[in-house]
């Protein structure tokens, strides 16, 4: 999708729980954690890939997208199929997706990826090109802060 916006990546604190694990420095046990919700999230709402679960590799990981904004109301923190975000990113002016990879037969979990979704990424593009900067909608989006690592997930 080339609307994703402030994409934030987290593959390299992941490929360091990664080696912990391997190293024996972290038990799976603590990072194969998920929570109920998570992996019937990852079971309902899940997009599943060809990637083998770097800890048991005895299933292929499957991603869940989690939605959060205030738009959403109460719908924040639902966890939604992959091609149910384009429509919502027609509807809502911003939106924050996060990507957590979940193994659904060792229950290893890892936040992989954040970004924003919405219509304000459509229209930014058209205000730069007609030179206009609309005062309301730029930098109106809010540092998301200290996310943990691990995601725990719910819903
Ligand atoms: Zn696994």
């Amino acid at each position: 999708m080339r609307t994703q916006r402030q994409v934030v990546d987290y593959s390299l604190q992941k490929r360091a729980v990664l080696r912990d694990v391997h190293n024996g420095r972290i038990g799976t046990l603590e990072v194969c954690d998920a929570s109920p919700y998570l992996k019937s999230a990852a079971r309902f709402h899940g997009e599943p890939t060809d990637e083998r679960c770097p800890v048991c590799r005895r299933d292929n990981l499957t991603l869940v997208h989690y939605i959060y904004g205030d738009e959403l109301k109460q719908s924040a923190g639902q966890a939604r199929k992959l091609a149910e975000l384009p429509v919502l990113a027609m509807t809502l002016r911003e939106f924050q997706v996060f990507v957590v990879e979940v193994c659904q037969s060792c229950a290893w979990n890892h936040l992989i990826e954040q970004y924003s979704l919405g219509r304000d990424a459509l229209t930014t593009d058209e205000l730069d090109r007609g030179g206009a900067v609309a005062s309301s909608s730029a930098g109106r989006h809010r540092e998301t802060g200290s996310l943990p690592h691990r995601w725990e997930g719910r819903g």
